[in-house]
């Protein structure tokens, strides 16, 4: 229980503060700004402790198997948009690639229930890559069978392929750095959205 503090007889001064959970009276000795706000420091240890429990909640009984299905979903929706959209313009655009990513790291962290960590980020991330390889194929794999049927060749690049010597080949068609750096987007979007939360140490003082 909260001791009740004793009637303070000071003059209220102009730079009187109160505690913003609690309203207590706050003193320079007992006083932590937090953000924009300040605590008494029982109040800002009870907070601190809060937060940190329920971040630390976030890193734990993660169900990699849900965490794993969002990120494939979120995948699937990702790869059908990039497709349709490049096939659509002819264009590959560095916000597709964001989207992609964004929709792999947000599938996982919906999926998994709201978790974070470094084995849900590793997860992401991979999943985001295998996506980029499908969409990479996809989009090469319509530019082909378009040029194919132009020149009236009855041969089509299939889907999925099947080998990896095919793979191989349908992605090296027309790669170039761009794709590299649109990997690199995905990646990096899928691996931030999981991350971790850390809480910041204690101020010293
Ligand atoms: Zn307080």
């Amino acid at each position: 229980m909260p001791a009740e503090e004793a009637p303070t007889m000071r003059t209220p001064a102009a730079a009187e503060e109160r505690c913003a959970e609690c309203g207590k009276l706050l003193t320079p000795t007992d006083r932590v700004a937090a953000g924009d706000r300040v605590f008494c420091t029982s109040c800002h240890a009870n907070l601190r402790q809060q937060i940190e429990s329920a971040v630390q909640a976030m890193g734990e009984d993660i169900n990699y198997a849900n965490a794993a299905l969002g990120a494939v979903l979120g995948g699937v929706v990702g790869v059908l948009g990039w497709w349709a959209v490049t096939v659509a313009t002819g264009w590959s655009i560095g916000l597709i690639a964001v989207g992609l990513g964004w929709a792999v790291g947000w599938g996982t962290v919906r999926f998994s229930g709201g978790k974070r960590s470094q084995g849900l980020q590793i997860l992401s991330a991979a999943v985001a890559c295998a996506s980029w390889v499908v969409a990479s194929y996809l989009v090469n794999m319509t530019f082909i069978n378009r040029a194919l049927a132009q020149k009236g060749d009855a041969g089509r690049v299939p889907f999925p392929p099947t080998s990896l010597d095919m793979i191989g080949m349908v992605l090296g068609a027309g790669f170039g750095i761009m794709d590299v750096v649109f990997l690199a987007i995905m990646a990096w979007e899928a691996w931030k959205m999981p991350r971790p939360i850390r809480v910041a140490p204690p101020a010293a003082g």
